[in-house]
């Protein structure tokens, strides 16, 4: 019934009680004392509510606004994988099963190349670090209008409404170009180089989205077939 969601809810909670209380107390001593009601008396059923009202309705009103803080920091959490602070799959693929039947437009996925060997050279904290590198450039370049989220271990997706085959591969372009052209300093000084295959994938409403993911699956190992650091279309677009 009442929600605490900020510091001004939480006043208006405080002072709304507060008020209730009081004229409950002045409503009910006036039923009580009828006739017999002094100056005394409604001083006292005033007073009395107003010094125990406040302090006990601002401590209920803080634990409430603390739950909803906690509230939305779950929300976050359930919603963005923790090394990346990239969408996470579970919810990325709530949001597209949300808009499935209207979306239009081009799925990503994005993957490490050769990465093992990162792992197996530099450690896992490095390859850590390269994971939110790659995360980091993808974000850049697709946050004004879609969604990217780590679809699972150095594997990436992401959606982009309203873009056409030819849009989608430019903006692939670009991504790859960019994870090409910059590197990851790591702990040791030394200046790593990744790449990234990226295969596409067509949402025109005719499949599901299982279909187009695993359609930009397809073209994602295409890529790889074909040498890596390159993007690979779909084969039945
Ligand atoms: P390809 O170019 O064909 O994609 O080769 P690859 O070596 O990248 O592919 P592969 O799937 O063989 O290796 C992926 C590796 O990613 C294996 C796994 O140990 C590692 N990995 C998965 N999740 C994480 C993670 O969160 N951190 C680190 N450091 N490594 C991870
Ligand atoms: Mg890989
Ligand atoms: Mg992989």
């Amino acid at each position: 019934m009442f929600r605490v969601r900020s510091n001004a809810e939480k006043w208006r909670y405080v002072i709304f009680i507060s008020g209730m209380v009081v004229f409950l107390s002045v409503v009910l001593t006036w039923i009580l004392l009828g006739d017999h009601l002094t100056a005394e008396m409604l001083r006292v059923s005033i007073l009395g509510p107003l010094l125990i009202a406040p302090p006990v309705t601002m401590l209920a009103a803080r634990r409430m606004l603390e739950i909803h803080r906690l509230n939305q920091q779950l929300e976050y959490l359930l919603a963005h994988d923790q090394m990346t602070n990239l969408l996470s799959r579970a919810h990325f693929m709530r949001r597209m099963d949300e808009m499935c039947e209207t979306f239009r437009g081009t799925v990503l996925m994005l993957d490490i190349d050769l990465f093992k060997q990162v792992n197996d050279t530099y450690g896992h904290l490095v390859g850590d670090e390269v994971i939110r590198h790659v995360a980091k450039v993808i974000e850049e370049h697709v946050k004004q209008d879609g969604l990217a989220a780590r679809y699972g271990g150095e594997e990436f997706v992401v959606c982009l409404p309203q873009h056409d085959l030819d849009e989608a591969m430019r903006r692939a372009e670009e991504i790859r170009k960019a994870v090409e052209n910059q590197t990851v300093t790591i702990p040791s000084g030394k200046d790593l180089k990744c790449t990234i295959s990226i295969g596409l994938g067509l949402a025109d409403g005719a499949q599901p989205l299982t279909e187009v993911i695993r359609r930009a699956d397809d073209a994602l190992y295409l890529a790889k077939n074909e040498g890596r650091n390159r993007v690979g279309l779909p084969q039945h677009p």
